[in-house]
Formats: C-alpha cells, sequence, structure tokens
C-alpha cells in the first residue's frame, strides 16, 4: 500500500516592535536578566494591561500578505497553564475570535505553484525564559528571565494542505520571506524569533479522511523541520505497515540522531480553559485602520519574482535565490542599473557573492560589498579587459577591502593581455619547452591542448585572454 502525508504547520513570529505587547517595556535583545520588566508583564497583583497599537498594525499587516479575512471584531482571551517562566499563570492570546482568518500563502515546488491554506493567525504574548546552566544547574537551581515575557508574537496556523517536507520547507521559507520583506519580524529561526511545530499524519493514498496526526517540537531550523518531517512520516508508515495505530502525541526531535520521540500522549495534554480576558476590551477594527496599514505594503516575495522573471528574463530559479532576501533583490538591481547584464550579474551574485555571505553568514547589508562593485567586476570581464579567473580574485579584494575593482585591477596590473605578438611569443617558448607534448598532439592528442593554455596562462599570472590564446596556439601546432 502507498501512503501520503498530511501536514500542518504552526508558525509562532516574534514581532520586531520597540515595545511589549501589553506594557511599555523594550523588547530590545541581550539585555541583563529582568531589566526589562515592570509589574504588568511580571503579572503583579491589581495591574492591567493596555495594547500596543502596532503590534495590531503588524498582525494586519501580516494577515493582508497572507491574504486573508481581518475580523473586524477580535476578542483576547486567557489561556491558562501553569509554569515558572509564565507570572500570571496565563498566556494572554487569542482563541475563539482571532485577527484573522481563511487566507493563503502560494509556494513554488519544483517549477510548480501551490496555495496552502491559512487557518488563522492570532496574537499572543510570548513567556519568559527560564535559566538552568553552569552553576545554578549544579545546585539544583533555575532563574527565570523575564525579559521576554510579554514581546509580541503572531501564531500563524496553515490548513493541512502540504503533503510533503519538500513542501514544508517552502511553505516555511515563503512565509518567513514575506514577514521580514513586511518588516515585521527579524525570521532568525536560529534565535528562536520565527517557530515553527509541525503536526503531520499519514493516510493511504487517495484516502478521504486524515489519519491521527503528532505534533512535531523543537526544530530550530528549516532543514531540521525537514528532516523531522522526513523521519515521522517514514515511523508513521511503518507503524501501519506493521499493524500498529498511531497515537497522538507530541513528539520532539533531535537533532542528533535525526529521529522523534514521544514527550506527552493525548491524556496528558493540557486543558488551557480559554475564557475571554476581561480586562481588555474586543478590539473593533474599522475600514479606515485596514486602508492605512495596506498603504504600506511592500512588494512581496512572489511578486518581485514574478516581476524579475519579466523584467530581466531570468530563470525561475535566478529569481527565486535574489528575492529570498529582499536587501539581495534590491543589490541586484542596483548593480542591473549601472551594468545592464542581468544574467551576468545574477551569475556573480547566485556564486560569487553568496558564497561569502554563506560562509561569514552575513546579510548583504552587513558587507563592504556595493552593487557598483559588482556592476564593475562583471563589466571589466564583459568588455574583455580582465578574464573570469582574474574577475574572482579582484572580487575577494573587493570583498575584503571594499576598495574599487578598477583600481585593484589597475595598481594590480591586471589589465588581460590580448596583445597577440606578445602572446604569441610566450605560446611559441611554451611549445619549444615541451616537444614530447607537442609530438603527441600531432600524432592526434589534440586534448593537450589544454596543456599548453595552462602553462601560457602560468607563464602570464592568469592575464593572458583565454580564448585568443587557444586560437594561437591552435595555428602554431597546425603550421
Ligand atoms: P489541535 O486541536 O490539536 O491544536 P488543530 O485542528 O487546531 O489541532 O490543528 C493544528 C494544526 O494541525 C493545524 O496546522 C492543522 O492544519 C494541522 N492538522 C490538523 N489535523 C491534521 C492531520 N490529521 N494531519 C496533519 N495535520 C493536521
Ligand atoms: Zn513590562
Ligand atoms: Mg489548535
Amino acid at each position: 500500500m502507498e501512503y501520503e502525508a498530511v501536514i500542518g504547520l504552526e508558525v509562532h513570529a516574534q514581532l520586531k516592535t520597540e515595545s511589549k505587547i501589553f506594557c511599555g517595556c523594550s523588547t530590545r535583545f541581550g539585555e541583563s536578566p529582568n531589566r526589562n520588566t515592570c509589574p504588568v508583564c511580571t503579572g503583579m497583583p491589581g495591574v492591567l494591561p493596555v495594547l500596543n497599537r502596532r503590534v495590531v498594525d503588524f498582525a494586519i499587516k501580516a494577515a493582508l500578505a497572507t491574504n486573508c479575512t481581518i475580523q473586524r471584531r477580535n476578542v483576547f482571551a486567557r489561556k491558562n497553564y501553569y509554569y515558572p517562566d509564565l507570572p500570571k499563570g496565563y498566556q494572554i492570546s487569542q482563541y475563539e475570535l482571532p485577527i484573522a482568518t481563511g487566507g493563503y500563502v502560494e509556494i513554488v515546488v519544483g517549477g510548480e505553484r501551490k496555495r496552502i491554506g491559512i487557518t488563522r493567525i492570532h496574537m499572543e504574548e510570548d513567556a519568559g525564559k527560564l535559566v538552568h546552566e553552569g552553576e545554578f544547574e549544579k545546585a539544583h537551581h533555575s532563574l527565570v528571565d523575564f525579559n521576554r515575557a510579554a514581546v509580541p508574537l503572531l501564531e500563524i496556523v496553515s490548513e493541512p494542505d502540504i503533503r510533503s517536507p519538500e513542501e514544508g520547507g517552502a511553505y516555511l521559507r515563503m512565509l518567513r520571506d514575506i514577514l521580514v520583506y513586511l518588516d515585521i519580524c527579524d525570521g532568525n529561526m536560529e534565535e528562536g524569533s520565527f517557530r515553527c511545530d509541525a503536526n503531520v499524519s499519514v493516510r493511504p493514498k487517495g484516502a478521504k479522511e486524515f489519519g491521527t496526526k503528532t505534533e512535531l517540537k523543537n526544530m530550530n531550523s528549516f532543514r531540521n523541520v525537514e528532516r523531522a518531517l522526513e523521519y515521522e512520516i517514514q515511523r508513521q508508515i511503518q507503524v501501519l505497515r506493521e499493524g500498529g495505530t498511531v497515537v497522538q502525541e507530541t513528539r520532539l526531535f533531535d537533532a542528533n540522531t535525526g529521529r522523534t520521540v514521544s514527550m506527552r500522549t493525548k491524556e496528558e495534554a493540557h486543558d488551557y480553559r480559554y475564557f475571554p480576558d476581561p480586562d481588555l476590551v474586543p478590539l473593533e477594527i474599522d475600514d479606515e485602520w485596514v486602508e492605512r496599514v495596506r498603504k504600506t505594503l511592500p512588494e512581496l516575495p512572489l511578486e518581485k519574482i514574478d516581476r524579475f522573471q519579466k523584467e530581466y528574463s531570468l530563470p525561475l530559479y535566478d529569481c527565486q535565490i535574489l528575492c529570498s532576501s529582499k536587501n539581495l533583490a534590491d543589490f541586484f538591481e542596483e548593480a542591473v542599473k549601472l551594468h545592464p547584464n542581468p544574467k551576468g550579474i545574477s551569475n556573480w551574485i547566485m556564486a560569487e557573492v553568496l558564497r561569502e555571505l554563506n560562509r561569514e553568514k552575513v546579510d548583504i547589508s552587513e558587507t563592504k560589498l556595493k552593487p557598483a562593485h559588482v556592476a564593475s567586476i562583471v563589466k571589466l570581464i564583459d568588455e574583455g579587459t580582465i578574464s573570469g579567473k582574474i574577475g574572482k580574485s579582484v572580487f575577494e579584494e573587493v570583498y575584503r577591502t571594499g576598495e574599487s575593482p578598477e583600481k585593484i585591477v589597475e595598481e594590480r596590473g591586471l589589465v588581460q593581455v590580448s596583445d597577440e605578438a606578445a602572446l604569441e611569443e610566450i605560446a611559441r617558448k611554451v611549445l619549444e619547452n615541451h616537444p614530447k607534448e607537442v609530438e603527441s598532439y600531432k600524432k592526434g592528442k589534440t586534448g593537450v591542448i589544454g596543456f599548453f593554455v595552462g602553462q601560457v596562462m602560468k607563464e602570464t599570472k592568469g592575464k593572458a585572454n583565454p580564448k585568443l590564446v587557444n586560437e594561437i596556439l591552435r595555428r602554431l601546432l597546425s603550421s
């Protein structure tokens, strides 16, 4: 029997507001513990929460960008549970009446487009953080840091429309890109500002009913979400093949082993006893508010990808990579304005530039590299002033120092040698010094031409125009 996977993802995105969701405390990361706190976010008796308007602006932005319906009247609810990082004994969230419902995110997988439904988006507060490290752990003590308590989050719940780990990864990346384009979340999974829980079940291919799902937690990268899904799908299929049944439970992903292990079953699940928070009035959102936010929406990732395909005639693959970051896309467009060779610039960015960015794990905006640099290098190569190979070494220096490529080429005397007489002289010497190789060329092993070209390049320190060298050598060898 063949099985197919059914996946729905729940994302928690930390919003980039200056202050927390129900008080004026700063959301700044990396402050000393409990510095960013006040009686409201530490849950002292008698305090009252006041909703941060920016959080609503951001939620509306996310809702519009994911094609959701904005609920003009929505309500905050208390989600009750006890944990030491939750000072009030409940989390303020939204339950029956969230701010947005019924949208979708479009993804591209294998060149095909697919819509993944969004069930709902709601606003809520984050919990604090327990610290059990070093001395404290040895002494069986834990500390609590409330800096993160009441930092605003959006929870974005997808429909069970995802059918493979690959689609899951594509959905998450697209959703992350959208939130980053909107400038409402920094999208950093490793640091926890974009987190994902995955719900997964399997069913016989063609079946209408869903199977029993498990919920996967503890994945802190896109790759790990995909790995966790791959493992869990295979595990469930095997359980069914062996005649067993899948148990509804929460499972933790272990990045070291690549496996998921049971954490708690349905029986142990919490009953949160949700009820509307009496401290907060229902939130009314009028058309004017929505329209005001709509005007601030930027071009979104998929719109940009479409435009890049049309405007620059680039392959879909290039467009997806360039548009995966707004800064990278802007960088590309600036460079093309200066030297209108879109494919040349795209190739250069996708190979050389991204290699450096990935190696250093930095954003393009954090480097010394400017669009004019890449435009100049590609131009110098296109005009035959330098070879592609020299271009790479020039690039390395530009990337490191921020110097202009023209200046580096001039100072280091890297201008390509296209002087035919000079190259012919060198080529003659190379042939004279390698009579055995010349012999085998004449016997039909024409492949040794590559060796001769290499020798000429070596003599000229890589500055010879390779096309010209090839022509000269062929001419000399056939005479
Ligand atoms: P719960 O009540 O356990 O929170 P929900 O119905 O709220 O479950 O769904 C939570 C998430 O699980 C959603 O993203 C949804 O798409 C997904 N989901 C629901 N049922 C299934 C299923 N049978 N298989 C996979 N995912 C599912
Ligand atoms: Zn506070
Ligand atoms: Mg649910």
